[in-house]
Formats: structure tokens, sequence, C-alpha cells
């Protein structure tokens, strides 16, 4: 019996239950979901060479015969060490594996072996270090270590051999059914499913992979317009409370504020105040570059709904954003309405602009039922069972992009939407950073309303770029430190290295002990990555804000929305990893408040590639300019994955894909039109799977 891709992971042979729960962990929890595990990029071992001919640093591919096999304990760093030598006929190579002592229970001297890996170089000559292994029998195919091999993004305590162990059975129990009417595969030219997910795991070659990409980033895209054009309709037919406008209220607030709002944030505001007035629900897309001042502009929204006595919700993508967009709402809206802030480890309540203090989580559930608190901003936390509103009528979503499946599928279950029907719904405001062309994103988001931010508040300088390279590190911290004296502040920024985010941890807690034993002894200096609680992070972040920190040590988890006032300096450590856009977002980050301010790229990567590639960073100060180049730019074999385009939903697909998500809105313009094709896609796995939810896209 073939399995269906609903089939629980467990199903497969040698999946565990503690290999069921890892995979767990990362939302493998279906067949279905291993199938969707997409490499990110190949690794391209369809040479494979000679012994005798290895050279230094090339990656590579040998099979030979293992003449010797030995684990050890080194003394000093108390590790295990395996050593092998390889024998292919035309000479002998060295592998080290670090720490993996049953090695030597499972290969032996005599077997067989291919081997794959970067060749390095030691003491004692040429090396492969920790390269991946696969026993060979004369007639075996070797499929972990020749050809292009899949690379995958690494799961905590899942080998990478066992993931495609994994992966393969997948593909080979379970029998896809294309969800989508032949014709409209057909006339578009796409794979069938079911090839489309072999050839995205195991290609031949890299047309395979193009191939397989186009189609199932279709149906990304697909989903996408289909849920986005199904919730419009049923949106039409529904009702949302009028919030009237209250001019005096919101001019007397404006005048409080320390700015102005600028043209674009005025008009974006007015925009937005005219469609909450209609009964009509709004769906609408602000969109803005980072430090645009979108959160302003919602801010009149949110103070408008709570001066008629109706309940607004804000939702962020995070604790850190959801504790920072409280404190400002309090400060610039506070003394007019009450504020909650509801995460899954904080929660405060806010009357008159006073925060009364930490509140239980009871308490503030109540308030949210009651009405009593009229505001609240809130991370995923919001959507739980527990919670519900009064008379919620304004939804606004920071960075939605950022929000996958599963929070969707949450705010479904919460039936915030969906309320028995006739009853209102609130209007629905998200927000976004995402550069996408206007064209583009009316596509993309169809009827969604859209506005946009194109300048910043002015008075704000470039951002002064350098990339730097190791031995111009002493001189950066010295210009930094220069700037610390003078009360300004920096970010660190190390790479997210794992999704699990222990190397990460790792890497950024090691800087931090040199930066404070080094080049920042003496100052005040913070750490702050995913792994610390909620309330360490908020600790840390509120130094940081009110400058009892001068430097902020931390992974990529600032990366969003982050308002600092004092900081100046950002600096990336191995920038190279990181996509164009990304750093761009970085940049943002620092010199808010009109200060001149400095962005440090730093990276010992020598190679072309890299260079040019932070070069455009310091050339251009435009994202959707650098997310153009990143992909252009990307490599054969590499995939452009949702790190770049910071769409929760897009794991292939990109906003760049312009002729597919033209297609793939046609496609769904076509499909809910036809009565039979739209029962058979609706009621598929892959829909109910991918996107039951019906919040609007
Ligand atoms: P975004 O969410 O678009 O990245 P924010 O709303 O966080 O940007 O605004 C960035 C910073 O700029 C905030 O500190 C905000 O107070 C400030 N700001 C917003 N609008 C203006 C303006 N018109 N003039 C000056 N500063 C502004
Ligand atoms: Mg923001």
């Amino acid at each position: 019996m073939p399995l269906t891709l609903n089939a629980p992971i467990s199903a497969l042979a040698g999946v565990g239950s503690a290999m069921a729960t890892k995979l767990a962990k990362i939302g493998i929890k279906t067949i279905g979901q291993a199938t969707a595990y997409y490499p990110f990029r190949y690794d391209d071992f369809s040479r494979q060479a000679v012994i005798a001919e290895a050279r230094l640093g090339e990656v590579a591919n040998f099979v030979g015969t293992v003449d010797i096999i030995d684990t050890r304990r080194s003394p000093r760093r108390k590790m295990y060490l395996t050593e092998a030598i390889l024998n292919d006929g035309t000479g002998q190579l060295r592998l080290v594996w670090f720490n993996q002592p049953f090695l030597t229970r499972n290969i032996h001297e005599g077997d067989r072996l291919s081997v794959a890996g970067k060749v390095g170089q030691d003491l004692l000559g040429l090396v492969m270090a920790s390269p991946q292994y696969e026993k060979v029998s004369q007639a075996d195919e070797s499929r972990h270590t020749s050809g292009l091999v899949p690379i995958y993004r690494t799961i905590s305590g899942v080998t990478p051999k066992q993931l495609r162990t994994v992966i393969d059975q997948a593909l080979r129990l379970a029998e896809p059914v294309d969800w989508l009417p032949a014709r409209i595969i057909n006339s578009r030219g796409l794979l069938p499913l079911a090839d489309a997910l072999t050839d995205i795991h195991r290609p031949q070659d890299l047309i395979n992979i193009e191939e397989a990409r186009q189609r199932l980033a279709f149906d990304e895209l697909l989903l996408l317009q289909l849920r986005g054009q199904l919730t419009r309709q049923d949106w039409s037919n529904r009702q949302a409370a009028a919030i009237e406008f209250k001019e005096d209220l919101t001019k007397q607030v404006l005048a409080d504020w320390p700015f102005q709002l600028t043209d674009d944030q005025r008009r974006c505001a007015w925009q937005i105040l005219q469609d909450i007035q209609k009964e009509q629900p709004m769906l609408r897309l602000l969109q803005g570059d980072v430090g645009s001042g979108k959160t302003a502009v919602a801010m009149l929204a949110l103070l408008n709904v709570a001066a008629q006595s109706y309940q607004a919700a804000l939702l962020a993508p995070s604790e850190v954003l959801a504790s920072q967009h409280f404190q400002s709402l309090v400060k610039a809206i506070g003394q007019r309405c009450s504020i909650g802030l509801l995460t899954r480890t904080q929660q405060y309540f806010s009357q008159a602009g006073q925060i009364a203090g930490k509140v239980t989580k009871k308490q503030l559930v109540d308030h949210l039922a009651t009405g009593d608190c009229q505001i609240v901003v809130g991370t995923q936390a919001l959507l739980q069972e527990s919670v519900s509103f009064n008379n919620l009528a304004l939804l606004v979503v920071d960075e939605q992009q950022r929000f996958g499946v599963e929070q969707r599928q949450l705010l479904l279950n919460k039936k915030l939407f969906h309320q028995s029907d006739n009853e209102l719904v609130p209007h629905f405001l998200a927000m976004t950073a995402t550069p996408i062309p206007r064209s583009l994103a009316l596509t993309l988001y169809g009827d969604l309303n859209l506005s946009v931010i194109k300048k910043m508040p002015s008075g704000r300088k470039p951002v002064i770029t350098k990339a730097v390279s190791n031995d111009q590190r002493d001189k950066m911290y010295q210009f930094i430190r220069q700037l610390l004296d003078t009360g300004q502040q920096a970010f660190v920024v190390c790479p997210l290295i794992d999704e699990s985010d222990k190397l990460a941890v790792k890497a950024v807690t090691v800087e931090f002990e040199r930066l404070t034993a080094g080049e920042l002894a003496g100052y005040q200096v913070g750490l702050l990555h995913g792994r610390m609680s909620g309330a360490n992070k908020q600790m840390v972040m509120n130094d940081f804000a009110t400058g009892r920190l001068q430097v902020l040590v931390a992974t990529a988890v600032i990366e969003l929305g982050v308002d600092i006032p004092g900081a100046t300096v950002m600096v990336i450590e191995s920038a190279e990893r990181f996509g164009l856009a990304q750093l761009h977002q970085y940049r943002g980050r620092v010199g808010r408040r009109g200060q001149q301010a400095y962005c440090f790229l730093l990276s010992d990567q020598d190679d072309p590639l890299s260079k040019r590639r932070l070069e455009a960073v310091v050339k251009y100060n435009d994202g959707q300019q650098l997310a153009k180049l990143d992909l252009a730019w990307r490599g054969p074999g590499e995939l452009y994955g949702r790190e770049q385009t910071g769409f929760a939903d897009l794991h292939l697909a990109t906003i760049f894909d312009q002729d597919l998500i033209i297609s793939a809105k046609g496609a769904a313009v076509e499909i809910l039109a036809n009565e039979l094709w739209r029962k058979n896609v609706l009621t598929s796995p892959a829909w109910q799977t991918a996107s039951e939810s019906l919040l609007p896209q």
C-alpha cells in the first residue's frame, strides 16, 4: 500500500519516536511535509576524482577502500577523533571525523567507501575533515556522495545523512496525487507533482532543478492566490464596524508627537482612515522601507478605533518587536486609551499612559474579553484559544509576510474572521517592508488595496557602509570606541547558521566573550540570542534602548523592526552569509534619528563573488535593487529561499518570478470559476495542509 502525503512521518521505517519528535520540532510531521523540506542548494560532486590528483581546497568525491580506521580520544580537547585512510589505487587520503566514535562500529577496514567533502590540509598533509560518507558495494549507486547532492538546512539532532534517508523513503513510498487539473498543468508546461518532488530532491542535472522549482513555485504562488481570492470573495459579503474619523482628537495627538508626519505618511493614514469609515471591511497593505514610519501611520487608525470604544489588535512576529510596539504606543497614544501587551512570556497593561507593572495573563485576558483593554499588542500568543475579544474592529499585522501557515491557521481557529455569519469582522491592515514593485504587489495581492510610503522621514542621512576585511578590524573598533565615547551605540550581528539556532548561539556567545575581553573591554556590552527567555531578551533590549548598554551583540533576532534611537553603528560579522536585502534591513536599524550612521560588513572571504555582493550593499541604498541582484547572482544549484524573500509561505518562489505570479493568478481565477476544479482543488490535501486559513494575503 503506498502511503499518502498525509501519513504521519513515523510510518516510515527507521523513523522512531525520538526522530519523529526532532522532525516535528521544525514542522515535519507528515510524509508530505518531509517531501516539502526542499534543499537550499546542491553540491556538485558529479566529477568523481582520483586521490592522486586531489588538490587543496577542491570539493570532490572519492571512492576507495578503507586501509585503516581508528577512534581515539584527543587528550587535550577531550573529544573523539576518528581517523581513516582511504585508498583508491592511485593514492591514499586521510579522513577525519570529530566526536563520532560510533563510526568505527559502522566502518571497517576493507570496506568500500564513497566520501565527499572539501580537501583540506594540516601538518600531516592533505586531509578531508568530516566528509559525508557512504558504504558502497560494487553495484550500489552512491546516493549521498556523488552527482548533485542536495544540501538541506540542518536539523538539530538529525544528521544530513539521516535526513536524506528519510526524504528518500518519503519519495519512494508516498504516491503524491497531483492536486492540479491536468489542463492547468499541461497548458503551462509544468511538471507533474510527483516528478517535480523527485527532481527537486534528487536531480540528475541543473535543468531538472529549475523545472522542478518552476512547478513547485507555481504551486506556492497558486495557493497564495487562491487564498487571497477566496478571502476577498468572502469578505465582500461581510460587514465591519464603521469607524468615524475623530479629527480633533487626531490633531491633538499629532501635535504632541515630536515630529511631523511626512506627506506619504499623511496620505497613507488618510487612505486607511477613509477605509475604516466604511462598513465594508478594509483589506489594505501598507508598504514602506525599514524606518519609513509605518507604525506611526497604523497608530492613528488604532487610536480612532479605541476612541469609538472598539478594540484593535496589533500582531507582531517577535516578542522583542511586540514589546517595542507596546512601548511606543503607550508613549504616543497611551494617554487616550488602554493598551495591553500579550506575548508568551510577558503581559503588561497601561491606562492613562501609566504602565501598571506586570499583570497576570488571566487579568489581561479578562480585560480583553470585557473590552477594558482597548488596544492589544502581541505575538502569536494572542491567537491562543483562551483569548477572546469583546468587539475587535481592527487587526493590524506587522511584517505580515513572516506569518506562515501555522499562525494563520491559529487565527482561523480563533474565528476572529469567521464569527457567526451576522457578526462583524475586523478591518484588516497588513504592514510590510518587503520591497515589492507596485505592479507586482498588485498582482500578488490582487484586490488588496495598497498604500506606499516612498520617502523616508526627512533629515535621515544615508548610512555610510564599508566592507571591512579581517586585518582592518582593529582600526574599525578603534573608530567605534570613539563613537561609543560620545554616547552613541552599536550593534554587532552574528549570522544565524543553524535552523535550531544552536550554533548561532555558540558563535554569538564566543564573539561576546571575545569582545568584552578585547576590543570592547570596559564598555557596557549586552548579549541577545534566540535561546534566551522572553523576559531576559526584554531586559537586554530595554537596557540597550535606554542606553545602559552601549553595544549589543546579537544573532539575527534583531533583524525585524527594532528601533534604538541612539544606535549609529551596525557591525555585521560574516556578512557574506546574509542575503543582500537582509543586509539592507539591518542597515536600516541605525541612524534612525537623523544622526550619521555607519554599517560595517565584515568578511574574511576574499573570493570575487563574495566581494561583489558586499560591494553592491556598499553601492546601492535600495532594498529592491539589492534583492534583485541577490537573485541574479545566485550560483548554479542555489535556490533562493525564504531567508531572502522574507515570505514565510514562499520556499521556492520569489517575488521576482513575475511570469509565474501572473500565470498562477490566472490559474486561480480559472480554477475558482470551474465548479469541478474548484471542488477538487479545495478538497485536496495540498490546499488543506497549506492554506485552510482565510487570513487575507
Ligand atoms: P517602520 O515600521 O516603517 O520600519 P517605524 O514606524 O518604526 O518604521 O518608524 C521608525 C522611526 O522613525 C520611529 O522611531 C518613529 O518614531 C520615527 N518616525 C516616524 N515617522 C516620522 C517622521 N515623520 N519624522 C521623523 N521621525 C519619524
Ligand atoms: Mg516596523
